[in-house]
């Protein structure tokens, strides 16, 4: 992409240095109301131990023994066999979709799944069959084919849309067709189903091999997948994304852990009223939201997202737009996310500022 084409098109991306402190974040000195956090549980501060980082990958002298402890966890909290940490939840995408992937076999993928699972399936070899989002039609003309392992991938909760993804069905047809499920949960991970047990939970319904993020929900760093030991022990042995990279630091490793271990309903309960609180509000306001902690206000034209993104920031609320090639062009948009964070009083001003928006920009 030339720069000079992005800022004439309203695609240019700019970092801004900032700092995040409980519901708000302080931008060129100015405190803002943050929804853009992926920090949905809003836990709060967690001690991070001292000590000497490892500096070396998993399989030579990273493997810290707080590993153990924080895998077996994961495994139980998923109730998979077994559980792999990865540095980065798209390392864990692009490293567990390759180790099970590869040429001669079919991934169909939703239309919309993220940038680390696209990437991911580009490396495999495979075939790859997009399908229209949630579409199971689609998904059920796509997958009838021959091919020597077929794999469908999706997201649990879209993380541009905010929406569900249609797991029962897909498992169904997965169940059908001898086909294998991957679901990305990092953003219904800990946020939804019973103890944050993710979407899977959620829905009542179960996959094969389930990606997530330490990151989101968690508020903690890092990336995991959960499955059945034989999965898990193919990662160690072929992905790259594990074997040939740092592992990461036991500091973070232990504050994943805590967390993980930490009683985390009261979060989930603050979490669910404030959804409701900000969707209602929203809706009221004539706009339309959906029910999970990711909200898009659409607004299309990517330059009138950026407008959008800028008249809510000089009123003190921080939400970026999201433009291509994140989301799809001509489908710019807000993206909210709701925490634990925010306070009634926060959700309160946040919509006299949504409010202010819309007039500015319906008119
Ligand atoms: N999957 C999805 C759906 C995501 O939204 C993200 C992060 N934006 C990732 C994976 C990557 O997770 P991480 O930030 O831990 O690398």
């Amino acid at each position: 992409m030339e720069l000079e084409h992005a800022r004439q098109a309203g695609l240019y991306r700019e970092m801004r240095h900032g700092r995040t402190e409980g519901a708000h974040i302080t931008i060129d000195g100015k405190s803002m109301l943050n929804l853009c956090s992926n920090d949905y549980l809003g836990i709060g501060a967690t001690h991070i131990p001292q000590g000497q980082i490892q500096s070396s990958s998993r399989l030579l002298a990273g493997n810290d023994e707080s590993y153990m402890k924080l895998e077996d966890t994961l495994a139980a909290h998923k109730s998979h066999e077994s559980s792999l940490v990865y540095p980065t939840g798209y390392m864990a995408n692009m490293g567990a979709i390759s180790a099970v992937a590869s040429k001669g076999d079919l991934i169909c993928s939703d239309e919309l799944n993220h940038a680390s699972i696209i990437d991911a399936c580009r490396i495999t070899g495979a075939t790859i069959s997009i399908y229209k989002h949630n579409d199971m039609d689609e998904l059920n003309s796509k997958i009838r084919c021959d091919a020597k392992n077929k794999f469908i991938v999706c997201e649990g909760i879209f993380s541009m849309d905010g929406d569900y993804s249609n797991l029962a069905q897909i498992s169904e047809t997965a169940r059908k067709e001898g086909a294998i499920t991957i679901l990305d949960d990092a953003h219904g991970d800990f946020a939804v189903g019973n103890d944050g047990r993710g979407t899977p939970a959620e829905l009542g319904s179960s996959v094969d091999l389930y990606v997530s993020s330490l990151s989101k929900g968690l508020g903690s760093f890092g990336g995991y997948i959960a499955s059945q030991k034989n999965i898990i022990d193919l990662c160690v042995n072929c992905s790259r994304q594990f074997i040939y990279t740092s592992a990461l630091p036991r500091q973070l490793v232990e504050h994943a852990a805590e967390r993980l271990d930490s009683d985390r309903s009261g979060h989930q309960a603050t979490l669910r009223k404030n959804i409701g609180l900000l969707s209602k509000g929203l809706e009221q306001l004539g706009y339309s939201t959906g029910s999970t902690h990711i909200m898009p206000i659409h607004v299309g034209d990517e330059k009138t997202a950026v407008k959008y993104g800028q008249f809510l920031f000089e009123r003190g609320v921080f939400a970026q737009p999201v433009r291509y090639p994140t989301v799809p062009l001509g489908e710019a948009r807000l993206r909210i996310s709701v925490t634990a964070w925010l306070s009634s009083k926060d959700i309160d001003f946040a919509l006299g500022v949504f409010e202010a928006a819309r007039t500015r920009f319906s008119a």
